[in-house]
């Protein structure tokens, strides 16, 4: 009996708690009473294909994209670029009377390729709802009532309760299309309180980011009043491993590089021929084993060359960020990590040389005794501030030289090949750019920082860089302005590759988080 008191007062104390809490929360509360709204208006978002290839669908995205923000009186346009046959930009504003600067929210609503047969979850443009993560035994299960009755009066009873443990399964729902919903539904929430930002808030949702960004560019250079602004906020990605909320101050440069080393003209018998004829597969594992030691420090000279240090600021946020990197270790099943136990907080902080995959004659099935002709990997350079992209890929082209080897731009001829022991056809893919980092000690950097702190009763956590690349620079170089990333995906979101997922609660606190973003202090 006396527990059961006792359990009874600790209710009655948590819905006290909770009504503070919800009478604080404008945000929160205009969430929770049209929670069904926001999730309709999403999967229907979802539903449409938006792989940035796909114009026809792409055009359908963008289109119904404009309608929403029509709704919501954000005065949309579509941004095109020269060639109209590309994905175009939405763009929309809110204009803040007496507001002298401003910033603008930025999403991409296009998605990586599908290949749909590994899409066991859901299809990739059915997006369906699971209790939790599908890989962890979540079940289908559906939204609680239908948003609209057979009478097609809208009902949204308040007392149903949707569990943000659940996810949603569809390509896009976190990569970025939550980024798309997350900000739309947090000026909703401020518009619904008839709140006043200091800044003009601007509003760009991309549609070919997964396709590297080609008419970013271009489009700036159309419109460069327009997307003027002082900062550019980037909500992309996920959220921090631990689950924190997190400002990211940078991201990655990237180069990719194809390499193809030569054995014999044609495919020779192993037996017949081993011992004798070199193997390509062989010269190229020496080659790839020449470029990093033991520790996985890149060994070719001059590839930290340049590389800009962490300031004060940066380094002090690195130390504060909380240590996970022995969960992520046992989750992986790696005994042992890169940079002899540096954090990995700490190492996406240099640039790296990662091989994304190795192609040399043929294993399981198809394996034959043969010694190929070719063996082919593609590097992956990811740079960081100071590092330039062309000259990384001229610092490993000069190793590829130190090794002995003819370096070359094309399949060798016979005089190449009878010359030359030694050749790689070394040739870089378009499409590399720099790594961006914003200081975190700006005026605005902090006020950004503040404003998402102010929604977490964590510490948030803040990184000079991401991991990951993103052409941030296409929009420094054009615009004087800085970018800061606010993520709200959940880190295991499965970005990119098959069922993709958001975790519904990343999304209830992603609103909170962009709106606190857009009601930021002008300091
Ligand atoms: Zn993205």
């Amino acid at each position: 009996m006396d527990s059961l008191r006792k359990l009874l007062n600790l209710a009655i104390v948590m819905l006290a708690v909770a009504g503070i809490v919800a009478g604080q929360n404008p945000v929160r509360d205009y969430r929770r009473a049209h929670e069904r709204q926001i999730l309709d208006e999403f999967t229907r978002l979802l539903s449409i294909p938006n792989i940035a290839s796909d114009r026809e669908n792409i055009r359908r995205n963008s289109q119904f994209i404009l309608e929403m923000m029509q709704r919501r009186g954000l005065h949309p346009q579509l941004l095109e670029a020269k060639s109209k046959d590309t994905p175009p930009a939405v763009y929309g504003e809110w204009k803040i009377a007496g507001a002298t600067q401003s910033v603008i929210l930025y999403a991409h609503y296009d998605g990586q390729p599908v290949d749909v047969k590994a899409w066991t979850a859901s299809p990739p443009f059915k997006p369906t709802w699971r209790s939790g993560r599908f890989d962890l035994g979540g079940k289908i299960v559906e939204l609680p009532i239908p948003l609209t009755s057979p009478t097609g009066i809208t009902s949204m009873p308040d007392a149903v309760w949707i569990d943000p443990e659940w996810r949603i399964y569809a390509r896009g729902a976190s990569d970025d299309k939550a980024g798309v919903m997350g900000i739309l539904t947090a000026f909703d929430a401020l518009k619904a309180q008839g709140a006043t930002p200091s800044f003009n808030i601007k509003f760009l949702f991309e549609g070919e980011e997964e396709a590297g960004s080609p008419h970013l560019g271009e489009i700036i250079d159309l419109h460069k009043e327009l997307l003027q602004s002082d900062a550019w906020i980037i909500c992309d990605g996920p959220v921090h491993q631990s689950g924190r909320k997190e400002v990211v101050f940078g991201a990655r440069g990237d180069q990719n590089v194809d390499v193809t080393v030569y054995g014999p003209k044609r495919p020779l018998h192993s037996g017949h021929y081993g011992n004798w004829a070199p193997n390509p597969a062989m010269v190229l594992a020496h080659l790839l084993a020449s470029m990093k030691d033991e520790s996985g420090r890149v060994t070719i000279a001059g590839w930290y060359e340049g590389v800009e240090p962490l300031g004060d600021a940066e380094r002090r946020a690195i130390a504060e960020a909380p240590a996970y990197d022995d969960q992520i270790r046992a989750e992986l099943g790696l005994a042992k990590t890169e940079g002899n136990g540096k954090p990995l907080m700490e190492m996406i902080n240099q640039p790296s040389l990662n091989i994304n995959g190795i192609s040399s004659g043929d294993v399981g099935a198809l394996a034959r005794n043969v010694i190929p002709t070719t063996a082919t990997t593609v590097l992956d350079l990811r740079l960081v501030k100071g590092n330039d992209y062309k000259k990384q890929f001229e610092h490993l082209i000069d190793h590829i030289k130190g090794q002995g080897f003819l370096v070359i731009d094309h399949e060798p001829g016979d005089a190449e090949r009878q010359e030359h022991a030694l050749i790689a056809k070394v040739t870089a893919r378009a499409g590399g750019y720099n790594a961006e980092r914003t200081p975190m000690d700006l005026p605005i950097s902090v006020a950004v920082i503040n404003a998402v702190q102010l929604t977490s009763k964590d510490p948030i956590v803040k990184l000079p860089t991401s991991g990951g690349s993103l052409p941030l620079s296409i929009i420094t170089s054009r615009l004087q302005t800085v970018t800061i990333s606010v993520p709200i995906a959940n880190y295991d979101n499965n970005q990119h590759a098959e069922n993709e997922n958001l975790r519904l609660q990343n999304l209830w606190d992603g609103i909170e988080t962009l709106a606190a973003v857009m009601m930021m202090k002008r300091n």
